[in-house]
């Protein structure tokens, strides 16, 4: 049986940065990364197809110091391509209506979206009284500390960017700086004025969004050079057991064979990684299959440029939850320029999400219409589109709902009876992909 330092489990953002990392710290590690599917990167998957760029996941990353240093190590800095600035408008979809999100405290004073009451409620938020429901959800947040004409803005938030349901999802889980905020100064507003004033160092401009050239599968590809034949793919984790000081992990695929190894990470998405500790630890996969995940069918639809009477001059829009399985439409094209053919749009309709989990399962045909359909009306689409692709992530969203922080509290109290067993990814901490890129990941 093989030996070694670490285990990853899982080579998706989370397992091929961990591994990374420790070998940078430590290049004489014995390493070895298992992933079940045939290509590493999990969810940063990158499809071109006739001139225009597609991806399964995220479409981007927030870049941040720590993206600039990882990028940077691993000779990829000439490779970021910045969005473009319109990336910086973006809409909410209120009763079928585009308005604007206001990009800044000046311009929600100016913005429609809340009425002249909600407005001057706002004014009051330094004075409302700290919450102490550590449990309480983004849209009562929300709705508490600035009044309830941010609920329907707090539901497309929670629906467009997070796949997720305002009312479900927890706030300290979802924005911890805002509620750490709350409970420090008593207000958000002061805290934030007081975070602004008390910054030691100048804030660095940086773009509201990245990707590399040909799309976010290329971080992706250069973690795989650096990880050679330590990477095995077609290689699912079927099995883990405790020996001792050592783990024993078992693997599928076309060489199914058991390994030992002292340390093991499993960069998994939660139900797999209680289906592998479920059989040592059954409180532990009991809480990490309480972690639910919302699914997310994109259809990217792409047309010659004239043929949208909408000007395309912006991010994109976010849908409230409502009655509606449609999460939000992404400008692509107008993101990255270069994710469509000169002349041509590229548009990304994101359907599903928690609340709507049948979506996933309907057929391509009726994905496509649905789609198209949201084009003619939101950005005013003339004919049929030219260009039309699907992707399906299944489970792939994490739901910090309600109780999320206190799962975690008991997930890292039963990992402290394991040592050398860590379970990272995005279904604990961070949702982003950014999140998954430091030394020590998103874990729990
Ligand atoms: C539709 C969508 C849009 C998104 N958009 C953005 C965005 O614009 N910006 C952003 O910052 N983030 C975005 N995200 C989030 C981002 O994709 C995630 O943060 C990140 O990709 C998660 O990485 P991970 O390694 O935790 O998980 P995953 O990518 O899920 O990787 C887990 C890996 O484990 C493998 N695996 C599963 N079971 C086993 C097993 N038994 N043995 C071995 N391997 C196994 C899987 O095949 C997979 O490769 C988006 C996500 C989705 C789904």
């Amino acid at each position: 049986m093989d030996d070694h330092d670490l285990l990853i489990a899982g080579a998706g953002a989370a397992g091929l940065a961990r591994a990374w990392f420790r070998l940078a710290a430590a290049p004489s590690l014995r390493l070895c990364v298992a992933e079940a599917a045939p290509r590493a990167g999990g969810w940063m998957r990158s499809v071109p197809r006739d001139g225009y760029l597609c991806e399964a996941g995220p479409q981007g990353f927030r870049p941040n110091e720590a993206t600039d240093e990882l990028c940077a190590a691993l000779g990829v800095a000439g490779d970021v391509v910045p969005a473009a600035a319109a990336a910086q408008r973006r809409w909410v979809l209120l009763r079928g209506r585009m308005v604007a999100l206001p990009a800044g405290p000046g311009q929600f004073l100016a913005s429609p979206l809340l009425s002249f009451g909600d407005k001057l409620r706002l004014f009051g938020e330094p004075w409302r009284r700290r919450g102490d429901d550590p449990e309480e959800s983004m849209a009562d947040f929300l709705v508490r500390r600035f009044g309830r004409g941010t609920r329907p803005l707090a539901e497309a938030l929670a629906h467009g960017i997070f796949a997720g349901d305002a009312a479900r999802l927890e706030m300290a889980s979802m924005f911890p700086l805002l509620t750490e905020l709350e409970q420090r100064h008593g207000s958000v507003v002061r805290g934030l004025f007081r975070r602004k004033r008390d910054r030691s160092k100048p804030r660095v401009q940086r773009p509201v969004l990245c990707s590399f050239r040909g799309g976010m599968a290329g971080l992706a590809d250069r973690f795989v050079r650096e990880l050679g034949d330590r990477l095995l793919l077609g290689t699912p984790v079927q099995s883990l057991q405790k020996d001792g000081d050592h783990y024993v992990v078992g693997f599928g695929g076309a060489r199914p064979r058991s390994v030992r190894a002292r340390e093991v990470a499993l960069a998994l998405p939660s139900a797999a990684a209680a289906a592998l500790v479920a059989g040592f630890d059954p409180a532990l996969a009991a809480d990490l299959q309480q972690i639910r995940s919302a699914s997310v069918a994109s259809v990217y639809l792409g047309a010659p440029r004239e043929r949208f009477a909408h000007p395309l001059d912006g991010f994109g829009c976010l849908a409230p939850k409502h009655d509606s399985p449609l999460l939000g439409v992404l400008l692509c094209s107008s993101v990255f320029p270069d994710h469509a053919p000169r002349g041509h749009a590229l548009l990304r309709v994101m359907t599903g999400g928690a609340e709507h989990p049948r979506e996933i399962d309907r057929s391509d045909a009726e994905l496509c219409a649905q789609a198209a359909g949201h084009a003619r009306a939101l950005f005013g689409l003339s004919g049929e589109p030219t260009f039309l692709h699907v992707e399906r992530c299944r489970d792939a969203i994490a739901q910090f709902e309600k109780g999320h922080r206190a799962r975690l509290e008991r997930i890292g109290a039963r990992l402290s009876h394991h040592p050398g067993l860590s379970l990272l990814g995005a279904c604990y901490r961070q949702i982003a992909v950014v999140g998954q890129w430091t030394a020590e990941g998103s874990r729990p």
